[in-house]
């Protein structure tokens, strides 16, 4: 049997990239070879970061253009123009990856067989790929995978309620759930996603499923391409996500007969070393922030972050730093040079932190999140609820605030605030009291705390050795070596 080799090929932004990495970086601990797929694009930005992950010589990073020039802006809102020039820019060389042709004959027998060339890559010393993992967003990699005869396993960065909420896609139109009615109202319960009757309202499914705005369409274009996604990812050998049994044991049973096998293997970041988590930002981090929690007291700390995407108004950027001035704490805010929609002030950042006077406020343009969730100062984390930064607040037992943007956020966000009740959920409102009240109950609440620790001891034992992410990661191991069997 020739080794196993992985091509793991994320959809290129930060979110997908990060939970994908400690991916393959538990692969590489389970003595797998595994090739990183980044865009050209990314990898030149990463530069030397993306080797400090590489210290392992079974791990190898290689890009693909993705498809756009090299000074286009690639925007955090352009996601659809990246989406559609990638499959354009990077199926030539990503098919020639995962069938190299064999090296020039050299007097020995040749063959321009995969299988003949009996393991030999000639792009670099590493076995053929023998399983490919791909971002489940990116169809038309599985489709020249299933052509070449290489098993490909499909990868979900999103929660598994939020996937199960796309599958239920179908049936929410055949109950009449969806479309929603005009002015209808979005505390309405949801009953078609099996599981959730219990909690979930139509302003908890996924963003994709609200009537678009300044539109005549009932339906947003991307609902039903989003919940086909979902449904063909079906196909694959073996679906995995990011999540553990004990966060959410009932979305993964309603998952499984959709799926010819599921892993829940997460959360990954806590299985990987934090090395791999500076190597993959896309951002440069600004470490200086840690000095300065270091000065804090501790638990005394907000620190507020809305993720790699998320762009917010004007207004909503006044409302959200006038109510964090205004509950008290000291806090730490990312604000990414791209966040706030149509801000020519080049100097915001500047000024929210010196506004908020005395060294009260820490701003940065990107965090060490990991690090600064992890730190003793910080008291809760006012958050877009990302599914990476959620399961990050989770491990580490952090109290949540959480103002979800769009995709997934909804419905994360109500497991924070309705089943978990490690924090609060704060979506579709944005006024200084709310944000003020809300950060303040999610900094004194003993109850929040407690379930926050609570939840952050149980995942931390799914993830020991012997725990059911753990097992599931060892199962999926063998999995992917039987497959080359
Ligand atoms: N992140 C970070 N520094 C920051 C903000 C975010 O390293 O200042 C990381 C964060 O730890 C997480 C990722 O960026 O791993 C964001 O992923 P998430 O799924 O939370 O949100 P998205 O960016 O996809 O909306």
């Amino acid at each position: 049997m020739a080794a196993a080799h992985v091509l793991v090929f994320p959809f290129p932004i930060q979110g997908h990239i990060n939970c994908m990495l400690h991916f393959a970086t538990a692969l590489v601990g389970a003595g797998i070879h595994v090739t990183f797929l980044h865009t050209d694009h990314n990898l030149r930005r990463l530069g030397g970061r993306s080797s400090s992950a590489a210290r392992s010589p079974l791990l190898r990073f290689l890009s693909v253009p993705d498809g756009l020039p090299d000074d286009h802006p690639r925007s955090a809102s352009d996601l659809p123009g990246l989406y559609k020039s990638l499959a354009g820019g990077a199926t030539g060389p990503y098919r020639a990856l995962l069938a190299p042709l064999p090296p020039l004959a050299t007097g020995g027998p040749s063959s321009s067989s995969r299988a003949a060339d009996a393991g030999a890559d000639p792009t670099g010393g590493f076995p053929l790929v023998t399983c490919l993992v791909a971002d489940g967003l990116l169809p038309w990699a599985f489709d020249v995978a299933e052509e070449l005869g290489v098993p490909a396993i499909a990868f979900r960065t999103a929660s598994a309620g939020s996937f199960l909420a796309f599958l239920s896609v179908p049936r929410l139109f055949e109950l009449g759930e969806l479309p929603f009615p005009i002015g209808g109202d979005l505390d309405e319960p949801v009953r078609g996603v099996p599981g959730m009757e219990s909690f979930l309202r139509r302003r908890d499914l996924p963003s994709a499923c609200r009537r678009p705005k300044d539109s005549d369409d009932d339906v947003n274009p991307a609902l039903r391409p989003l919940a086909k996604l979902s449904a063909d990812n079906g196909k694959a050998r073996a679906l995995v996500l990011n999540t553990t049994a004990s966060l959410e044991r009932s979305a993964l049973a309603h998952i499984a007969p959709h799926m010819r096998d599921v892993f829940a293997v997460g959360p990954l970041h806590a299985m990987s070393p934090a090395a791999a988590a500076a190597s993959s930002s896309l951002l440069r981090e600004d470490d200086g922030c840690m000095a300065w929690l270091d000065a804090q007291a501790d638990r005394s700390v907000v620190y507020a972050s809305f993720g790699s995407l998320a762009v917010i108004t004007h207004e909503q950027y006044t409302e959200f730093y006038s109510g964090l001035v205004a509950a008290g704490y000291p806090f730490l805010w990312v604000l990414r040079p791209d966040m706030v929609m149509a801000s020519q002030d080049a100097s915001l950042q500047g000024t929210a932190a010196a506004a908020a006077g005395d060294g009260k406020a820490r701003v940065v343009a990107w965090a060490p999140q990991r690090d600064v969730l992890r730190h003793r100062a910080v008291g809760c984390f006012l958050t877009h609820a990302g599914w990476n930064s959620t399961l990050e607040a989770v491990v580490e037992g952090v109290p949540m605030v959480c103002w979800p943007v769009s995709a997934d956020q909804q419905i994360n966000s109500r497991f924070v605030g309705a089943v978990w009740r490690n924090g609060l959920d704060m979506k579709d409102v944005c006024e200084r009291a709310v944000v003020e009240r809300t950060v303040r109950e999610a900094m004194e609440s003993d109850e929040i705390r407690r379930s926050a620790e609570a939840l952050a001891q149980q995942v931390k034992r799914d993830v020991a050795a012997g725990g059911s992410s753990a097992t599931e990661l060892d199962r999926l191991v063998g999995f992917i070596r039987e497959l080359n069997a």
